[in-house]
């Protein structure tokens, strides 16, 4: 019985957004994984579970260090790949998905480009970088992941799917479906001619635009 409530409201925010996907097209059956971290302890879905079948009880708890100290499930193999980035970021949560078009673009191209401003939301740069090819569950593939993430908060994982982290769980899947529509947009794009490709001066001028409203609302907002 899972009856700390931060732990409980975690593992309760795991199953919720789980459930979502498979619907919203980011895996196929129980592909992919998605983790919270409280403090030092990390909650991740389990193994090898349909998401329609997770339970609170199911989701794992693991230290930053990988040792398994709550939940019934089986820790998930791509549980080091979480970790990593926890430990490397300040990341609240973290998302990794097998999304379609996502995993597409990783086989092909070098970097995800601008096509979109929403690249600056998604991933935190002018591009996603894809991370080299490395078997699943492998520490290779938890640095790969680290290093394609470096001042990023998005990266693609060649021949795999993706990874992204935000600060609590609503913007990493936020982020994880940013992903996969850029991905969406650049491939029709590419089904039209050669996409224009948004300048690092034009993501600069939206950078700088963002930061300014995000300023303005802030001090327009009153406690
Ligand atoms: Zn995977």
């Amino acid at each position: 019985m899972l009856t700390d409530p931060r732990r409980r409201a975690a593992a309760e925010s795991l199953v919720r957004y789980g459930r979502r996907m498979n619907p919203d097209g980011l895996a196929v059956g129980p592909a992919g994984n998605l983790s919270v971290r409280l403090d030092d302890v990390v909650a991740i879905t389990p193994s090898q579970i349909r998401y329609d079948e997770v339970t609170v009880e199911s989701i794992c708890f693991v230290t930053l260090d990988g040792e398994h100290v709550g939940g019934e499930g089986r820790v998930s193999s791509e549980t080091p790949m979480h970790l990593s980035v926890y430990r490397t970021t300040n990341a609240g949560a973290v998302v990794h998905t097998h999304s379609p078009r996502a995993v597409a673009a990783s086989t092909v191209v070098d970097e995800l480009p601008a096509v979109h401003y929403s690249i600056l939301r998604a991933g935190g740069g002018p591009t996603i970088r894809v991370a080299p090819y490395e078997r699943f569950g492998s520490d290779e593939l938890a640095r790969a992941a680290v290093a394609g993430l470096e001042g990023r908060t998005a990266v693609l994982l060649q021949n795999h799917g993706a990874i992204t982290y935000g600060r609590d769980l609503a913007d990493a899947y936020e982020r994880a479906q940013l992903v996969e529509w850029l991905a969406d947009v650049h491939l029709a794009a590419s089904g039209f001619g050669t996409p224009r490709i948004l300048t690092d001066e034009e993501l600069g001028q939206v950078a700088s635009e963002s930061a300014r409203r995000r300023y303005g609302a802030a001090v327009g907002t009153t406690r």
